[in-house]
């Protein structure tokens, strides 16, 4: 009698329910693996701000599934405005809605972070999730993965992922490059009601501010970054990024007073310092990044998202860059499920031109930022056009 091997699916351990590790969860089910996921917090949450989520992140959304679900609880800007710090006078505005579709192939959306992270949540489904679990490393111990929890208990897997966000424990112990590098910029983050933006700004309010307009100001010590964001874009996401030498508080995020970001912006436009004053909770960030990493695995362990590549969010590409990696690692594993270290060598090549394009990109954008007269906003189109959903192999930048 013949016996035929059943071969069981491959499992996963993904440390870190970020919506990198989530993102990662719903790719890794999509293809039938066994997945669980492991949070150090007691609580499953995002921080209360926007997220935009490129055509290229869009893509892999829809590739899983969500793209109906992300555009009814996101919002699509109908176009890029920059004004003048001082005066409010347009420099340049870029059509987004008219053209996203027809020249990257899906819309370019802004979504209320906690939306994105609940809609992932709901999509790993049954997917166990263990809170309170804080991973001090993993390794590969006798062809099998371990991750090992402050708590003195362990998880067996065929593949750990750590998505354990930009002070990652997994990368300090396999890959161990210090502490991230403060970026000299800072940033204020705060939501205001829709109603509170002016119709027109500017001098003899020559630029109209339609409902739904993303716009930037870019100025002396920093941007601000304004975006509609909630289903109908009827809240304005502010990113009040500024330029200091030092962060001098210990904790990355703290909170804030709208009259200490008044303060910072003193002598920028009225208009926009009357949006400022809407403002009701405020928290101010001080903002990281890491050189590439030559390499983000090792044996069965690996890494995804912020743990492997954390990157300013002058690109808006951080989260994108986090969506994208879980979509294409869980295609490398259904590959070689019977390799799956074969798998994890193929992860890195295949990701990093992309990661450290943006990584280096987004810098380029912030030294831009802080010229006397910014060069026009670095091309992403390359990035948005070509994506990883299509795509298969190494994505070089143009
Ligand atoms: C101000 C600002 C604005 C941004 N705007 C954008 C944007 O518009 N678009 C965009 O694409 N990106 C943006 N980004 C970047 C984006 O936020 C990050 O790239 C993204 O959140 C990374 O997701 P992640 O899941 O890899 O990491 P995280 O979101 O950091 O998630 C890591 C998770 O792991 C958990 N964890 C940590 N350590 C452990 C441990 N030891 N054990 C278990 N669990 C652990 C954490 O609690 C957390 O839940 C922005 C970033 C900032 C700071």
């Amino acid at each position: 009698m013949a016996f035929h091997s059943v071969k069981r699916p491959l499992k996963v351990a993904i440390i870190g329910a970020g919506i990198g590790g989530l993102a990662a969860a719903v790719a890794l089910r999509q293809r039938g693996f066994e997945v669980a996921l492991y949070e150090r917090s007691q609580e499953l949450g995002e921080v209360g701000a926007g997220l935009q989520i490129g055509p290229n992140g869009v893509k892999v959304l829809r590739a899983l599934g969500l793209e109906d679900e992300l555009m009814r609880n996101a919002f699509e800007p109908f176009s890029i405005m920059s004004v003048t710090w001082d005066e409010g006078r347009l420099r340049f505005c870029q059509p987004l809605k008219a053209i996203a579709r027809q020249k990257y192939g899906a819309p370019y959306m802004s979504a209320y972070r906690p939306d994105l992270h609940n809609m992932l949540r709901r999509a790993t489904g049954d997917t166990p999730l263990t809170l309170g679990a804080n991973c001090i490393g993993a390794d590969t111990v006798g062809g099998t993965a371990v991750a090992c929890f402050a708590d003195g208990t362990s998880a067996e897997a065929d593949v750990v992922i750590g998505a354990d966000g930009i002070r990652s424990a997994i990368r300090a112990q396999h890959f161990g490059d210090g502490a991230p590098r403060f970026t000299e910029m800072m940033a204020w983050r705060a939501i205001v009601p829709m109603d509170c933006v002016p119709e027109r700004i500017g001098p003899n309010g020559e630029v109209a501010v339609r409902h739904g307009e993303y716009f930037g100001w870019i100025g002396p010590n920093g941007h601000v970054i304004c975006y509609p964001i909630g289903v109908n874009g009827d809240k304005l996401n502010i990113f009040g990024g500024h330029v200091t030498e030092q962060w001098v508080e210990e904790s990355w995020s703290v909170p804030s007073s709208r009259e200490e970001l008044i303060a910072a912006k003193a002598g920028w436009n009225e208009a926009l310092l009357d949006m400022f004053r809407h403002v009701e909770h405020i928290f101010k960030w001080g903002i990281y990044d890491r050189d590439p990493l030559p390499q983000w695995s090792r044996g069965r362990v690996t890494l995804l998202g912020d743990a492997a590549h954390p990157t300013m969010p002058t690109l808006a590409q951080g989260a994108n860059m986090a969506i994208e990696d879980g979509f294409v690692l869980a295609r490398l594993l259904a590959r070689h499920t019977d390799d799956v270290e074969a798998a994890l060598r193929a992860y890195p090549a295949e990701r990093k031109p992309r990661t450290d394009w943006v990584t280096l990109k987004s810098r380029e954008q912030f030294a831009n930022n802080r010229k006397a007269s910014p060069p026009p906003f670095v091309d992403r189109t390359w990035l948005f056009v070509n994506d990883v959903v299509r795509e298969e192999g190494a994505l070089t930048p143009a």
